[in-house]
């Protein structure tokens, strides 16, 4: 909350506000500008009652600026959270990159990825079993027996797991297959599966709602660390706006944004932002480059035949050339890409 007062009010006045404020055991940052005197409140000052300050002498306005959400925020935590998928750390000095198809189709397919994956030194291994489908007469998924194929493929390339839950009744079963579980876009706002998520010990990929406000994504985290769960990455995979030329709008802002409101860490989907497989290059580079913690890309063996979202995905070369750029853009940073690999993939 902060307090600003008349530009004619006088010492004593603000004296008594401030006391008032000590009052609540809270304390005071004052700033005396040439105009006028802006008093804020420092700590939770949820108890305090913006009328009961209004009224007093001196006192010209009084706004309420303390966050929504509190366990996300950098205020509640100054360093940044590197969330631990089973050894893959995300929010460190590391770009890690997980890929893979939108669904798990077949045998075939998932593990000719998955090597293609562990390759070019992705490290987590994505591929839907649960699939939210617009069209409920689209592909909706192979279900527990795609989760099984996602684990064995991810297994054979030492890679992690990441996968779409869609339903609380889904979080017992995938709990032995996945590392790292996804919530999706449409989620983001449900709330029942989030708190239930919040109660397990098994991290969290959050997806920025279709049109969900950065408030509104960092309230939907706090849902889950609200329960303990404080293993929570965000992922930026694009926003409805009004142009038709991609299928989303891809907020790359919202990376800075985060980084500085909240000490969780952000990963970017260039795949679903962008909808056309010539735009996710570029835009994977330019998340890497706007400081983003990882990326989500979707690639597919034969993104012809693919059951989902094949016009998004990155035939298996693109995926190695993106990763080689990437790395580039990474290492100029200071940070790293996980190098190729040749022991025998
Ligand atoms: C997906 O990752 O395949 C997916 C459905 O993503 P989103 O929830 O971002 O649309
Ligand atoms: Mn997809």
């Amino acid at each position: 909350m902060v307090i600003v007062m008349d530009r004619y009010s006088t010492p004593e006045q603000i004296d008594a506000v401030i006391e008032k404020v000590h009052g609540f055991g809270l304390d005071v940052h004052r700033s005396d500008g040439v105009e006028q005197t802006v008093l804020g409140v420092v700590g939770h000052g949820g108890k305090l009652a913006r009328e009961e300050f209004l009224v007093m002498p001196g006192v010209t306005d009084v706004v309420k600026i303390s966050s929504s959400y509190k366990l996300p925020s950098r205020t509640f935590q100054k360093d940044d959270t590197i969330v631990d998928v089973e050894g893959v750390l995300i929010g460190g000095p590391e770009v890690v990159v997980m890929a893979g198809p939108c669904s798990v189709e077949s045998e075939e397919q998932i593990n000719v990825s998955a090597a293609a994956v562990a390759a070019s030194g992705g490290r987590i291994l994505r591929g839907g079993a649960y699939k939210p489908r617009s069209s409920p007469s689209s592909f909706q998924g192979l279900g527990l027996d795609g989760l099984k194929l996602l684990r064995d493929a991810a297994d054979r390339y030492g890679l992690k797991v990441v996968s779409e839950v869609m339903s609380t009744e889904q979080i017992e079963t995938m709990l032995p297959y996945v590392d790292l579980f996804q919530v999706g876009a449409r989620n983001m706002q449900n709330f029942t599966m989030l708190t239930e998520l919040g109660k397990q010990r098994k991290p969290v990929l959050l997806k920025r709602g279709l049109s969900a406000t950065i408030e509104e994504w960092l309230l939907s985290a706090e849902y889950l660390m609200a329960g303990g769960n404080m293993q929570v990455v965000l992922c930026e995979r694009g926003i409805r706006s009004y142009d038709q030329q991609t299928r989303n709008i891809m907020d790359i802002s919202s990376i800075p944004v985060v980084k500085h409101l909240s000490h969780l860490p952000i990963v970017a989907d260039p795949s679903h932002a962008t909808g056309i497989r010539d735009y996710v290059a570029p835009v994977a580079r330019a998340a890497v480059a706007a400081g983003a913690d990882g990326l989500m890309v979707e690639i597919h063996p034969n993104p012809e035949k693919a059951l989902s979202d094949g016009p998004q995905s990155l035939y298996l070369d693109q995926f190695a050339t993106l990763m080689r750029r990437c790395r580039i853009i990474a290492t100029t940073l200071g940070r790293n890409i996980a190098p190729e690999r040749d022991d025998g993939i």
